[in-house]
């Protein structure tokens, strides 16, 4: 046996320990990336939704002058965003709205899917036993509404007739309050547009709409509709949260609406929609 096995052996000794070392590389640098690629990943799911400590905000879809879709930018603008916006700015939180409907915004702050919601929303007695509301930054009613040139002049005109109202709103409950006494039938709705509709076509004699965002939709010529009688329920519009929820925020809209309408601020975005001055 002229051969020594000895170097072999010491080279497969060394080759198996550089095979070893190197998986042990190779193990190390996949768990970096694995942990590089999770990170990315959280924080990539953080920026898509506003960062973890965004309010979520719910508001309506359709209630010009306070919140609707801007068609050329496909964003959603009007009084309650901009007043929102403002006011975020001035207290420096961040948030995200999401424009659902009134009653879908309503159910989304009781649920808790929603932090608050900005949507044209009347500060009432009832109301505020589930929800705390923000001070009052828009005084508005409702009123009656029906089409151009029809008989309807007067709520006791609607007997026997289909009255529009909108999901639950306040013109809903006055609605509902006083159908026995004027003795129509409700068709309930779930946005203004849609209401609105159904009373320009026919299938329902008169609405009930509140009296700035009916104006609004008049003056714009997106309906053929007029106002009938007397504003009813004047009462203050409110930010709103969950009763004992979110009370940090609530006061941050307060403290930020306080600031906005002695820099002017308010004043502007309300005079830009047509208010004031
Ligand atoms: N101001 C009315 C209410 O609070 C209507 C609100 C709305 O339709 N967005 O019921």
């Amino acid at each position: 046996m002229d051969k020594d096995p000895q170097p072999v052996k010491k080279e497969n000794v060394f080759i198996n320990d550089v095979n070893e070392r190197k998986s042990e590389k190779m193990k190390r640098t996949l768990l970096i990336v694995t942990v590089c690629v999770v990170a990315v990943m959280m924080c990539l799911s953080l920026t898509a939704c506003g960062g973890s400590d965004a309010y979520v905000i719910y508001s309506d879809n359709a209630f010009a002058p306070f919140e609707f879709l801007d068609e050329e930018t496909n964003e959603y603008v009007g009084i309650d965003m901009e007043l929102l916006a403002a006011i975020a700015e001035d207290q420096g939180f961040e948030y995200e709205v999401l424009n659902e409907g009134f009653d879908a915004s309503m159910g989304a702050v009781q649920s808790g899917q929603a932090d608050a919601m900005i949507a044209g929303m009347t500060i009432t007695e009832e109301r505020a036993e589930t929800f705390d509301f923000s001070e009052g930054y828009f005084e508005d009613g409702q009123i009656l509404v029906a089409p151009e040139g029809s008989d309807i002049t007067s709520w006791e005109d609607l007997s026997g007739k289909k009255l529009a109202v909108k999901s639950g709103t306040m013109g809903a409950d006055y609605a509902t309050a006083n159908k026995d006494t004027y003795g129509y039938t409700l068709e309930v709705y779930e946005d203004s547009p849609t209401m609105y509709t159904a009373v320009s076509n026919g299938a329902d004699a008169a609405c009930v709409e509140d009296y700035n965002v009916i104006c609004w939709a008049i003056e714009q010529g997106e309906v053929k509709l007029v106002t009938v009688g007397d504003i009813v329920n004047p009462a203050y519009y409110g930010f709103a949260v969950k009763k004992g929820e979110n009370a940090e925020l609530l006061e941050m809209f307060n403290a930020g609406l306080a600031n906005i309408k002695a820099s002017g601020q308010y004043d502007e975005i309300l005079a830009k929609y047509g208010y004031g001055e």
